[in-house]
């Protein structure tokens, strides 16, 4: 009989009919491919790991690295030896197996105290926060996120539990994470690098019995051979809550529905209500005073039909445009405009001085001129793959942004806190890099203020959604590197020296291919808006 692990647990806590479906459909769980970012990131919880078994307080730590029953075995032994630090102990009963990253003999205690090591930073921000653009570029204290915490603590209290079950408690429990306060200089020092949080009491008896009596029940779930009915917990959320097994569980829904309504998410009372009413699709949304704005009171900008809008243009098939409030946008942009495009790399351990836990590396950018509206386009780019890039991409990016002009981007929220990044590693550029910032504008927001509504964006601003419809001769589908995740993985696997010889060449035109598609996507999106105003 299959055993829940505290990877499973975990998951089942977050939704249990996606482990289900993993459990017992693994061919449609696994028909969606995993990204080559998801894959990176394996390796970089590797990486992690690894590294933090050279703290001083593993020091000689000997490694299981098995799990089969040989390993439960071998942990049994090491315990009964009271073997100082074991890496990857294995316990197991019939019904759960977990395996502990760190456990450290504590002498004192006549216990070993159990330690688990986490990828994500001590401030809650994590890896895959830090690829996005929402990140707050004000300088004020990240705030701790509690979920993930609790996950953590559900986390450890599986293992004890399990291990208790084998006739093991442990005394204090640790997490390990990288602390986002360190700043590399010089050769990283692991115990300066990790933060240790003390979760002893958060994982205390009552909460490890609260935890049992839910492992209990996910077992019972998951042993369950027959498929739970009905459509899974996210039928009421929103498009961007749903995992990859949505599909299956929901085959009434189209691919194109209600839960795409721009910003359902925050309108979940009215998505339950269409849902109840058994509205699926677009275009069956009624016109009604649930998506007409309340009149603005005195003083109040008035507030745009988002997902009236939405619903008119699927409607109709037909754009809806704000000729006038488009042209506005454009006429405060000034020559030259410079359309650039960021590639980076958040990397968990920092790669070089200066660099915190996850600070994305700026490695690369394309630019795209354009000095006046009828010039010919012209082309820049930068890609360093040795070494810190900070100082070499600033400088060349000084060459070639001229002190007059607009700095166009897509979603300028990520350049701008690179930009501001930038600016504390490279003190010379300050001044330079926060003028870039001062000069960029947001090419989004014309698609994002409604300013330029088309059925095809289904309701999103985002470049993937609006490329095919306003630059549709692109095509990131027919490129080797083709999107920010394979451009990461490209430049770790050349940093990291996986590839050699011609191999690297050809991933070097691949990303560079890829970064000048992005700018020059936005130079088509400007000229379909500017020849639309015209
Ligand atoms: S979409 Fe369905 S299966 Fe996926 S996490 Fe949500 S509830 Fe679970």
């Amino acid at each position: 009989m299959k055993q829940l692990t505290k990877t499973d647990f975990i998951l089942y806590k977050e939704c249990d009919k996606n482990v289900w479906i993993k459990w017992h459909k693994p061919e449609e769980y696994n028909k969606f491919e995993i990204s080559e970012f998801e894959q990176s990131l394996a390796i970089v919880g590797n990486e992690v790991e690894e590294l933090a078994r050279t703290m001083s307080i593993f020091r000689g730590g000997y490694l299981i690295d098995k799990r089969s029953h040989g390993a439960q075995e071998l942990t049994k032994k090491l315990i009964a030896e009271h073997t100082p630090v074991i890496f990857q102990a294995v316990f197991g009963t019939d019904k759960y197996l977990a395996a502990t990253d760190a456990l450290v003999w504590n002498a004192a205690a006549n216990a070993y105290d159990l330690y688990e090591i986490k990828m994500s930073s001590a401030l809650g921000d994590d890896v895959a926060d830090s690829i996005g653009d929402t990140e707050d570029v004000s300088g004020k204290p990240e705030k701790v996120d509690k979920k993930k915490e609790l996950q953590y603590e559900y986390d450890l209290a599986f293992q004890v539990n399990v291990a208790k079950h084998c006739g093991v408690t442990f005394n204090k429990k640790y997490l390990l994470r990288p602390d986002k306060n360190y700043i590399r200089v010089g050769k990283i020092d692991p115990d300066k690098l990790f933060a240790l949080t003390d979760k002893t009491e958060k994982v205390s008896d009552d909460f490890q019995s609260i935890t049992l009596s839910e492992m209990e029940g996910a077992y019972v779930y998951l042993s369950e051979e027959k498929m739970p009915v009905g459509n899974c917990k996210c039928y009421y959320k929103g498009r961007s809550a749903h995992c990859t097994s949505f599909s299956i569980s929901n085959l009434d829904v189209p691919k194109y529905s209600v839960h795409d309504l721009n910003r359902i998410g925050s309108s979940k009372k009215y998505l339950k209500e269409l849902l109840d009413d058994k509205i699926l699709k677009i275009d069956e949304v009624p016109e009604d005073e649930r998506i007409i704005p309340k009149e603005a009171k005195e003083g109040e900008k008035p507030k745009k039909p988002r997902k009236l809008n939405q619903v008119i243009a699927y409607k109709t098939k037909k754009p809806i445009i704000d000729l006038e409030a488009i042209k506005k946008e454009l006429d405060h942009l000034s020559f030259p405009l410079y359309f650039l495009d960021y590639e980076t790399y958040p990397s968990a351990i920092p790669l070089f001085d200066g660099y915190h836990p996850y600070q994305n590396i700026v490695f690369q950018y394309s630019l795209n001129i354009l000095r006046s509206k009828d010039a010919k386009l012209e082309h820049e780019e930068c890609l360093i793959l040795d070494g810190d890039p900070a100082e070499r991409l600033v400088e060349s990016l000084r060459k070639h942004i001229g002190d007059t002009g607009k700095i166009i981007s897509w979603s300028k929220k990520f350049e701008n806190s690179r930009n501001l990044e930038l600016a504390h590693l490279v003190p010379s550029g300050a001044n330079f890099l926060k003028d870039v910032v001062r000069r960029t504008y947001d090419l989004m927001d014309i698609v994002e203020n409604q300013y330029y509504i088309h059925h095809d964006f289904k309701g999103s601003s985002s470049i993937k959604k609006v490329q095919p419809v306003l630059a549709p001769k692109y095509s990131y589908k027919e490129l080797a590197v083709g999107n920010g995740t394979a451009a990461i993985e490209a430049y770790r696997q050349i940093f990291k020296g996986e590839l050699i010889g011609a191999a690297v060449e050809e991933k070097k035109q691949q990303m560079l291919k890829y970064c000048q598609y992005d700018t020059e996507v936005m130079y088509e999106i400007w000229k379909f808006f500017t020849d639309l105003v015209k």
